[in-house]
Formats: structure tokens, sequence, C-alpha cells
């Protein structure tokens, strides 16, 4: 079922309006939303506001902990350490 403004037959594209956007005539109750559907809409896109805010910090997330990772996998210095001071006991052991 297709909405229009009973009196300019144009397709009604935003059904909270009291009156037609090209006419202005006042669109009856039965085409627009109810309380109910607004109330609705408004959650979805409350919804939708805070779902797009914890894709971006998951993002920021894995951004972060890629960070965190490539920090620890530069410390190969200390492992170098310890193989070192592995030979030298060998060496000592000798
Ligand atoms: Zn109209």
């Amino acid at each position: 079922m297709s909405y229009n403004c009973p009196n300019c037959q144009r397709v009604l594209d935003d059904r909270q309006l009291a009156h037609c956007s090209s006419c202005g005539a006042p669109i009856p109750e039965s085409l627009r939303f109810t309380e109910e559907e607004i109330a609705a809409r408004e959650l979805m896109g409350d919804f939708q506001a805070e779902f797009e805010r914890l894709v971006q910090l998951d993002k920021e997330w894995r951004d972060y902990f890629a960070q965190q990772t490539a920090e620890r996998s530069g410390s190969t210095e200390r492992r170098d350490d310890t193989e070192i001071s592995n030979q030298a006991r060998l060496t000592r052991r000798r």
C-alpha cells in the first residue's frame, strides 16, 4: 500500500507530517504514522546511532590492540638476551 496525498496524489515521503509537503493539504490521520509508529521509528534511530557508535568503538579497540601486539612483538631483544645468557652458560660449562 502506498500513501499519497488525497489532494495532489503525490507520494507522502514523510508520513509524520500533518500536512502535505507539496500542496499543504491536511493529511488524514489514517495516512500518517501513528504515535506508536513514530516512537518506534525514533527508537530505531537511537538504536542505529548506538550501534554505529559501538562499531566505531570496536574499531578503536581493535586498532589499540593491534598497536599493543605490534609493541609486544617488537620486544625480541629480551629473547635475544636470554639466548645469549644461555649460550654464555653453555660456554661457561665447557
Ligand atoms: Zn498534496
